[in-house]
Parts: structure tokens; sequence; C-alpha cells
């Protein structure tokens, strides 16, 4: 039941009858095309009051159960009988559903992460639809290949058969609930799989309403499937259980060491992707007002809860001062408000478990004096507000330079020369991404060259594409989302080594 304040906040700025009843009606199961409410409850909060918005049940291995008998029905009936033309036309289908529903699935997702509207449609949904468009096609392009064998003669032919590798857990984090969920989705369908979606008990209203227009747009029942519930007691369940051919799993790094090691035990394919301490190097020839607006995305962005942030800056001496300068002023005039307020450029974080996690970190920063360029950190009355903040050359051995703070701290460090930037960028454990920022293309070059960083960006920030895989290498996890690469996650090469083929 959502209280008062929360339907006085969705009154205030005109969010129609319709949409408030999605975002506060209870947030239920998805088996078989129908909603199952199961499970304890657990509240779910609107970020920008901290009031109740509506809340959501915990399955546990009860709710798992039925998801995963529903999917291996699908995935051994109608769903792997169908033709992959039908499959693909079913699947831009959804594009075109999503597309008519672009803007109340953007208002679901800003209203549930507490994100801007202004940046949840074109970005979350529009990038997700993006997504859907391009896997469809992948669908009709799934082949193996036949050659001759190298270590025998012509009476011998080699071929690879490519086949799905089933049910699909697809667990997403709270910070782009719907964008990457549909990752996963995209590559999956296309490839023949039927999927159980775990969304985070933190932000589950947009996954319910993509199963129903999933359902809506003719998928059988069954292919998509939702459990909800918490990531300890549903989301475990889920990865425990045999029935699962592979896991996709986004999120942090501790939990992705826990979600492989329950699904090693049952040889369950594994794709994790986790979080990251990603560096933007800035070398003295780059264009500053670039370098101003890449660092501002890479690190402000969605309130700092993005998972290939660059948070820490490492900028040429030569012009440190100036981008310093530059950056706090860009950031100063941000303004930081609900994520409903068509003004907001800033919204609060998504719960209130994580600003107390962000606070942790700015008042470590605080209490061991480390200089604070820009501190707009402090909280508000209501909701999970947390300002931007930029700390100034902090030692490399605190935790707002070595650790992923997930929220708006950016750590900016002054470097001697270019190797010096180089050497500080590769001072971390994880490897998601980078960004540099320079107009000396051999730089760029050498610089990616030696860089762990599963994506670089080059003078810019954040401009993903679904054709090209996305995912981190080191601590950040292993596997791709996105692109061709990505099929090969969702499908299972078998090889048939055929003797006697000759002629006569
Ligand atoms: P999280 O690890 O706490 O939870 C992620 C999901 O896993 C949630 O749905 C949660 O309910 C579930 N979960 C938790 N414990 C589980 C368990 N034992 N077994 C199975 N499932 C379990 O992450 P979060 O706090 O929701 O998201 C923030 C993190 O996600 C950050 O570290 C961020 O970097 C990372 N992230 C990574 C990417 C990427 O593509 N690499 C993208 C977005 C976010």
């Amino acid at each position: 039941m959502a209280d008062e304040i929360v339907l006085q906040y969705l009154e205030k700025w005109g969010v129609s009858r319709e949409i408030v009843k999605l975002v506060t009606r209870p947030i239920a199961h998805w088996i078989d095309g129908a909603p199952v409410e199961l499970g304890e409850r657990i509240p779910v909060y609107e970020p920008s009051t901290g009031a109740t918005l509506t809340d959501t049940f915990d399955g546990g291995a009860e709710i798992v159960e039925q998801a995963v008998r529903s999917s291996r029905r699908a995935f051994e009936g109608e769903w792997s009988a169908m033709r992959s033309l039908d499959r693909q036309s079913l699947i831009f289908r959804l594009a075109d559903l999503m597309e008519t529903h672009k803007e109340e699935l953007g208002l679901l997702e800003s209203i549930d992460v507490g994100k801007p509207l202004s940046q949840a449609v074109p970005i979350d949904i529009g990038g997700a639809i993006d997504v859907i468009r391009y896997f469809a096609g992948w669908a009709t392009k799934i082949s193996g290949r036949t050659g001759d064998m190298v270590a025998y003669d012509q009476q011998f032919l080699g071929m690879t058969l490519r086949q799905p590798v089933g049910v699909v857990a697809a667990i997403a984090p709270w910070n782009f609930p719907f964008q990457t969920l549909v990752w996963k989705i995209g590559a999956a369908l296309a490839a023949g799989c039927t999927i159980v979606a775990k969304p985070s008990d933190t932000t589950p209203v947009s996954t319910l309403r993509l199963a129903e227009l999933i359902t809506q747009a003719g998928f059988p029942d069954g292919v998509f499937n939702v459990v909800n519930g918490k990531g300890s007691h549903t989301g475990a369940a889920l990865v425990a259980h045999s029935g699962i051919n592979k896991v996709s799993f986004t999120g942090s790094t501790p939990t992705g060491i826990k979600v492989g090691e329950a699904a090693l035990q049952n040889m369950t394919r594994l794709t994790l992707e986790l979080g990251g301490k990603s560096p933007a190097l800035v070398f003295a020839d780059s264009d500053i007002d670039v370098v101003v607006e890449g660092l501002y995305n890479g690190i402000f962005f969605n309130t700092g809860q993005v998972c290939d942030a660059t948070s820490r800056a490492i900028v040429d001496a030569s012009i440190f001062d100036e981008v310093l300068d530059r950056l706090v002023e860009r950031t100063k005039s941000v303004r930081i408000l609900p994520g409903l307020d068509p003004e907001s450029g800033m919204g609060p974080l998504a719960s209130s478990t994580h600003r107390d996690s962000v606070m942790r970190f700015v008042n470590l920063a605080r209490a061991d004096k480390l200089t604070l360029a820009l501190d707009q950190a402090q909280t508000q009355n209501s909701g999970y507000f947390v300002g931007p903040v930029i700390v100034e050359n902090p030692p490399h051995d605190h935790a707002v330079w070595r650790d992923e703070v997930f929220g708006p701290v950016l750590a900016l460090s002054r470097a001697q020369d270019s190797q010096d930037i180089v050497r500080q960028a590769a001072d971390t454990r994880y490897g998601l991404a980078a960004a540099i920022y320079s107009r000396d293309i051999q730089r760029v070059l050498g610089a990616a060259r030696s860089l762990n960083a599963g994506t670089i960006y080059v003078n810019g920030h954040g401009f993903l594409d679904p054709s090209f895989p996305f995912g981190g290498l080191g601590m950040s996890g292993f596997g791709k989302d996105m692109g061709a690469e990505q099929m090969d996650a969702y499908l299972e090469t078998k090889t048939l080594l055929v003797s006697g083929v000759g002629v006569g």
C-alpha cells in the first residue's frame, strides 16, 4: 500500500491514474504468463521521499521451483519447435510494444529507482529497445560450421551444431533494472533459451511490466518468468537450482563470487558482470571542454550508480588545476531534485542502505582530512539524496581511491606525465572500463593496449552500443553482454565428426 506522501509526489507531477496503479500494485512474480503472489511481503520504497511505494514478495525456493519447471516446459515445447524466423518476428514485436510503452516504462523506472525521467525514457528504455531490435536479427543468423579435418583425409568431415543452452537465470541489479535485464534477454531469446528473471527487491517494478509485455507480444507462456525476492533467499535458490543451465548475473563483485561458487556446483554456465573502479586518463593534449563533460558524465550520471563510472580521474599536472576548477563549476550547476521534476539533473540514490554506504565513504574522507574540492554530500530530511563530491589527490591506499563507492564521488589524481597517468590507471584489481582523453591517436592506442579494461571509451563516456560487447576483466567478472560475442554465452557448441564420407 503506497504511503500518502508518495501519492502526493506522483500527483504533484501529474502522473496518470494508470501509471499510479502500475507502480503501487503489489509486485508479483510472473509464472506461465500470469502473476503469482507467494512469500513474505517486502516493502519497496520511493527514493525521493523514502516512503513506501508498494511491496513485493520474497518467493524463495517454492517460486523458483515453479518458475524453473515452467521455463523447462516452455524450452522443451513450443518455443524450441518454433521457426527461428517466427522467433525473430516475436522479438521485433516485443521491441515495438516497448516503443509504444516507452514513456510509461520510463516513468516506472524513474519512480522506482529515483532517476530523472528525462534520462530514464531515452537512455534506460530507448537503449533497451535498441538492444532488443539488434538481437531480434540474431535469431536467424545462428549457424555452426562445416569443414575438412586437418589430421584425416577426405573420408572425414567435421561440423559443429549450435544449440540454445536451455533455461537461463537472469539476475539484475537496481541501478539500471530494466536495461541490465534486457541486455541479457535479447541474446537469450534470440538463441532460443527460456528465462527466469530475478530483479533486485529494491527495484522490481519495471520487470513485472516487461513480463506482461512479453506475454502480450505473443511469446509462449513460460519463455519469460519472473521470481521476486531477496538475493540471499530467492536469488540464492535460483542460482543453486540444478534445472538452471546458465546464470547471467549483474551485480557487485562480492555477490558475484557467491553466485559463481553456487553455480559451479551444477557446472552451470556463467556470465558475471560485476563492479568496477574505472579510471579516466586525461593526457596533456586533450580538449578540456570534452574532458570536463566526459568526467562529469563519467561519474555523476545516474548519481554515480553506474558500474563503468570513471570514479578515478588521473589528470596530467599541466592541466590539472584548470580541469578541476571547471569540473567543480560544471558539477555545481546540476540540480539535485526528485526524478519526476523536469529540472532534475541528478536524482536520489536508490535506497537508504545504499545512501548510508556512500555516506560512509564521504565521512571517511572527511575524517581523514582529505581535500574535498567539492562537497555537496549533505543528506536531506527525506529521501536518499546525496550530492556530488570531488576528492582531490587522495592517497592511493585510501578507500575512495581503491573501492567501488557506486555513488557521486570522484577521486581526482594529479599525474607527473603520461607514464604516470598510465601507471596510476593500472592501480586496481577491477577491469570493467576506462576512458582516455587525448587528441593523439598513437597515445590513445598505446594506452588502450596496456589498460586492463573490458571497455575503453575515447574522448567521452557512456556511449555503449548493442553491436559491441560490454564486460569486465579482472575482478569485474567475465563474459560479455551485447555484441555478436554475447550469442556464444547462450549457445552450446556440439561437434560432429563424420567418417566414411568419401565418394564410392
Ligand atoms: P548486488 O550484488 O547486491 O545484487 C545484484 C542482484 O543479485 C540482485 O538482484 C540481488 O537480489 C541478487 N543477489 C544478491 N545476493 C544473491 C545471491 N547470494 N545469490 C543470487 N542472487 C543474489 O548488486 P546491487 O547492489 O544490486 O548492484 C550494484 C552492483 O552492481 C555494483 O557493484 C555495480 O558495479 C554492479 N553492476 C555491474 C554492471 C556491469 O555490467 N558490470 C552493471 C550494473 C551494476
